[in-house]
């Protein structure tokens, strides 16, 4: 049967590898640029409110900075703050020369618009690279400061030796932050790209015409062996907690499963994707797991951004 002949055939992509070789590269141009123009790029991460996930996300971006000799400053200012304290202090940062990049962490408390405070960040320094003016520039391929995950999902299939151009690519989601910025570099790729959403109509009917197939839906496990076709390339960007047992069960073969039920049992839930990953690694020729897939290059692809942020800004090479 074929679906025996491929199962378990994936090759699993590792972000771990390529986020490593990209912080490498970060690191050596750090060092170039202090060494040939006397300066480090710095980045000012802006973090409003006890979001716990965000605290952890916050914490491991000044740290990676600093081990890649990039100079970062945590701004960390109250559940209470109001919206003109929050556009004071982005003023301040568009306007100190020293700083290169600037985040303000998602999401913000209810009483903050987060669009508004997105607009004021100046477009230069605007590292998460979700200002209009940015989105505008990726949509004409421009240069630009891109976002951070769907750059990360680019170095993952170019770096594993994916071809991209002529490809069909299908994505599932449509956000701003992923699906929409995925869409422009895939087309700047020369992939003929589909969007899918929670509106499209039978979507496996989409799906299984990918080539390259990304799930950026926040969904565990939404993407089955029915959505994929045979041989494809499958990339998975969903992170979603699951702490019930029996779907846990559907989701890892008997090489995982044992691994995730004790996770579930220690922490109270397993990170899992929006991709069912043992009906993928039967089905797709390549795949991304989760945890150690995509989200490790979002990380990464911010400490380059700021490197890049900080040259265009002196308009170096
Ligand atoms: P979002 O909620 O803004 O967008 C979700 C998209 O999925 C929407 O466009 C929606 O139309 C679509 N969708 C929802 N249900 C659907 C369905 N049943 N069928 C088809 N489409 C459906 O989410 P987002 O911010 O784009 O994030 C998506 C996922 O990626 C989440 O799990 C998030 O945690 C993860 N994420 C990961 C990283 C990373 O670093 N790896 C970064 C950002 C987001």
């Amino acid at each position: 049967m074929i679906a025996e002949t491929f199962k378990n055939s994936a090759r699993i992509l590792s972000g771990a590898v390529i986020a490593e070789a990209i912080k490498a590269e970060v690191a050596e141009e750090v060092r170039r640029l202090e060494k040939n123009y006397g300066f480090r790029p710095a980045l000012t991460v802006v973090r409003v409110g006890e979001d716990q996930a965000s605290a952890v996300y916050v914490g491991n971006k000044v740290k990676t900075s600093a081990e890649l000799g990039i100079i970062s400053e945590h701004r960390h200012l109250p559940l209470e703050t109001s919206p003109a304290e929050l556009l004071q202090i982005v003023e301040e940062l568009n306007n100190r020369a020293d700083i290169d990049g600037i985040l303000v962490q998602l999401p913000l408390p209810k009483q903050i618009d987060e669009s508004a405070i997105l607009q004021k960040i100046d477009p230069e320094k605007d590292v998460d690279g979700f200002h209009p003016v940015n989105v505008g520039r990726l949509s004409q391929g421009q240069k630009s400061l891109v976002p951070c995950t769907p750059a990360g999902v680019i170095e993952i299939l170019k770096r594993s030796n994916i071809e991209i151009a002529g490809k069909h690519a299908v994505i599932v989601g449509r956000s701003n932050i992923v699906g929409k910025p995925l869409a422009m570099l895939l087309l700047q790729e020369n992939a003929t790209v589909t969007i899918c959403h929670s509106r499209t109509t039978n979507l496996a009917a989409m799906t299984s015409q990918a080539d390259i197939l990304i799930a950026a839906i926040g969904r565990a496990g939404l993407v089955r062996g029915e959505h994929i076709k045979q041989g494809a390339t499958v990339i998975d960007v969903g992170i979603n907690n699951v702490s019930d047992v029996e779907l846990a069960r559907e989701l890892f073969d008997e090489s995982e499963l044992e691994k995730r039920l004790a996770t579930i049992e220690k922490r109270g839930f397993t990170l899992v994707g929006d991709v069912n990953p043992k009906e993928a690694k039967a089905k797709a020729a390549n795949f991304t797991p989760v945890p150690g897939g995509v989200g490790l290059l979002t990380v990464a692809m911010l400490m380059k951004n700021t490197v890049d942020a900080a040259k265009m800004r002196r308009k170096l090479n």
